[in-house]
C-alpha cells in the first residue's frame, strides 16, 4: 500500500507529489492524460504563480518558452479608458508576471516530480475511489485495462472534471461556473508587452484577454463568461463570445495580419471555492479541484501549487499521527479559509456589483487619477499585498475618495 496517491498532475497534482517526494512519503501520481499534453488556458502567470516557481526552484527552466511581463492593463468597455497598473516592487512576490504555455508548464512540473522520483502512471483515467477503515482503494483503467491502487490517503487534483468530483461526493455546490474559451495566433500586431484584460467587445458580465507569449507576434487570445449575479448561466456559450469578442474592431486591428495556431477550445472554469467541500475522510482535495481559481480574473495556476503545498503539510501530519480522518482534515480547510477566505469574498462582491459597462467605464477612469487605490486594487486581486488583515470597504472608499 502506498502512502499517498494523487489524481490529477496538473499545477497542483504535481506540485504536491514534488513536496511529499521531497520529504520520503511514499507516493505516486497518475493522470489520464498522456504527457506533455495541453490544457485549455490563458497561460498567464500571476506574481504568486512565479513566486512559487522560485520557491520550488524551477522558473530557470521557463527562461526561453515563459515570457516575463511587466504590466497588466485593464481596457474598459468604451475602449478608449486604458488603465496600466505596473507590477509592485518586491514584497511577498515577485514584481513580474509571466506567461508559459500550458503545454510547457506542465510537463515541465511533471518532470521535475519524476526526477525528484515520484512514480508517474500516464493514461489512468480514475473512475471512482472507495474508502474504507483500512485505506482507500483507487479505481481506474490504464490503456483500457482495469487497475486499483491502494493508499492510506488520496488527493485529489482533478481541476475542473466535474463528472468525477460529482462521483466521489465534491461536485460543485452551484452554478459558480466561468465558461472560457482560448484561441493562439501568431504575427498579431501592435501586442502591448502586457497582460492585457479587455471589457470592450466581450458581453458581460465576462472580459476578454490578449497575452502575449515568448515568441514574437504570438499570444493567447481569450474570453471567460460568467453566471449573472441570480446565478443563472450566461446566455451565450464561450464560442459564440470568443467570436464577437474578436470580431470587436480593436481585436480586429490587431488580428488583421494574423493566422490562428490550432483550433479555439473552451473549457469550463470552477471558482467557487467560498462554498466547496475540501476533504473527508482519506481524501484530501486541491487546486481547481475545491473551485481555487480567481472569480474575478479566472486565474488558478497559483492557488493550485499554494493549495498543493497547504496539503502537503497537513498530510505529513496525518502520517505522521496515522490519522486520515475528515474531522483532522478540518484544519487544512480552516488553514485556506483562513488565506483565501476574504480575497474570494472581495472578488465575488466586485463581480456582482462592478462587472457592467457603467461602474467599469467608472473605475477605470477614477483609478488612473488614483495610484494608492490602483495598488492596493491590484495588491488584493493578484495577490501582491503584505495586508495583515482584510482589506475593508472603508479602506478603498477612504483612497477612492482622498487618496
Ligand atoms: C480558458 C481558460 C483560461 C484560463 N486562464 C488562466 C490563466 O491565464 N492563468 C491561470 O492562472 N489560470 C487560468 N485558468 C485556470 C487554470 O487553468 C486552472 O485553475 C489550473 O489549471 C488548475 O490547476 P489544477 O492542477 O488544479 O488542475 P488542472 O490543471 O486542470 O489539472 C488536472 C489534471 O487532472 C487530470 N485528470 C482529470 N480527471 C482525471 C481522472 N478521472 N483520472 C486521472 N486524471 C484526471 C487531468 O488530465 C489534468 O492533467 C484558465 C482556465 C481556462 C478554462
Amino acid at each position: 500500500m502506498q502512502d499517498i496517491i494523487i489524481i490529477g498532475a496538473g499545477p497542483a497534482g504535481s506540485t504536491a507529489a514534488r513536496l511529499l517526494k521531497q520529504q520520503g512519503v511514499d507516493v505516486i501520481l497518475v493522470d489520464r492524460a498522456t504527457f506533455p499534453r495541453d490544457k485549455t488556458c490563458g497561460d498567464g502567470l500571476t506574481p504568486r504563480a512565479v513566486g512559487m516557481l522560485e520557491k520550488l526552484g524551477v522558473i530557470e527552466t521557463f527562461s526561453e518558452t515563459g515570457k516575463r511581463i511587466e504590466n497588466a492593463r485593464v481596457v474598459a468597455p468604451n475602449s478608449t479608458g486604458i488603465l496600466d497598473v505596473p507590477m509592485p516592487a518586491p514584497r511577498k512576490t515577485p514584481p513580474y508576471l509571466y506567461t508559459i504555455p500550458r503545454l510547457t508548464l506542465d510537463d515541465a512540473l511533471l518532470q521535475h516530480a519524476i526526477a525528484d522520483g515520484v512514480p508517474f502512471l500516464g493514461q489512468f483515467n480514475v473512475l471512482d475511489v472507495n474508502i474504507s477503515a483500512d485505506g482507500a482503494e483507487v479505481i481506474g483503467k490504464q490503456n483500457g485495462e482495469a487497475v486499483t491502487l491502494h493508499a492510506k490517503a488520496v488527493v485529489i487534483a482533478v481541476g475542473a472534471n466535474m463528472k468525477l468530483l460529482r462521483t466521489l461526493g465534491f461536485g460543485p455546490t452551484d452554478k459558480h461556473i466561468v465558461l472560457a474559451a482560448r484561441g493562439y495566433y501568431r504575427n498579431v500586431k501592435g501586442l502591448s508587452g502586457n497582460y492585457e484584460f479587455r471589457f470592450d467587445g466581450v458581453p458581460l458580465p465576462g472580459y476578454g484577454w490578449v497575452f502575449p507569449l515568448a515568441e514574437d507576434g504570438m499570444a493567447n487570445v481569450g474570453v471567460g463568461m460568467f453566471p449573472k449575479a441570480d446565478g443563472s448561466p450566461h446566455p451565450m456559450t464561450a464560442r459564440q463570445a470568443f467570436d464577437q469578442f474578436v470580431a470587436h474592431p480593436a481585436l480586429q486591428d490587431m488580428l488583421a495580419d494574423a493566422e490562428p495556431v490550432g483550433p479555439v477550445r473552451g473549457f469550463p472554469i470552477r471558482s467557487d471555492f467560498l462554498r466547496s467541500k475540501t476533504h473527508s475522510d482519506r481524501l484530501l482535495l486541491i487546486g481547481e479541484a475545491i473551485g481555487l481559481v480567481n472569480p474575478l480574473t479566472g486565474e488558478g495556476i497559483d492557488y493550485a501549487m499554494e493549495s498543493a503545498e497547504i496539503a502537503t503539510h497537513h498530510l505529513l501530519t496525518a502520517l505522521q499521527t496515522n490519522d486520515f480522518s475528515s474531522a483532522a482534515f478540518d484544519a487544512y480547510d480552516a488553514e485556506l479559509r483562513e488565506k483565501y477566505g476574504w480575497l474570494f469574498k472581495f472578488c465575488e462582491t466586485v463581480l456582482n456589483k462592478a462587472l457592467n459597462k457603467t461602474a467599469l467605464n467608472t473605475l477605470v477612469t477614477v483609478a488612473k487619477w488614483k495610484p494608492n487605490l490602483k495598488e492596493m486594487f491590484s495588491d488584493i486581486v493578484l495577490g501582491t499585498g503584505d495586508f495583515d488583515a482584510p482589506v475593508t470597504r472603508r479602506q478603498i472608499l477612504k483612497e477612492a475618495l482622498f487618496g
